[in-house]
């Protein structure tokens, strides 16, 4: 016989030790992200460096490279110029989607994936 017990939330505890970001700006004279974290840590993060490891399917080339890290070769090494954020989207409470100025917008970027792109750690 089945029992109906409901589900407990998790306690506030457990979520407040997650990477959360606390602040978002999109400054595009300077052409970066900048991400204030919940651990006191703020990541620069260029546009056309982000744009360059956007971890879509398509980006990515093919369901087998997904769910790697960002290079960060490339989010360093990519000319920061050409591309620009028109638009930042909140997914959930888990990630941002990125509207680029040169139309993708299919880029799923997970707090975990944003911190990652951040070479200073
Ligand atoms: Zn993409």
């Amino acid at each position: 016989m089945e029992q109906n017990i409901p589900r407990q939330p998790k306690p506030l505890q457990q979520q407040a030790v997650k990477l959360r970001p606390t602040a978002v700006t999109a400054d595009r004279n300077r052409r970066e992200l900048i991400i204030s974290w919940n651990d006191g840590h703020q990541s620069h993060l260029p546009f056309a460096g982000l744009r360059a490891v956007c971890p879509c399917v398509e980006c990515r080339g093919g369901h087998a490279h997904m769910g790697q890290p960002p290079d960060l070769d490339k989010v360093r090494a990519t000319l920061n110029e050409g591309v620009t954020l028109e638009k930042v989207e909140a997914m959930g409470s888990y990630a941002l989607q990125f509207v680029w100025s040169d139309g993708h917008y299919t880029g799923i970027y997970t707090w975990e994936y944003l911190r990652q792109a951040d070479s200073l750690g």
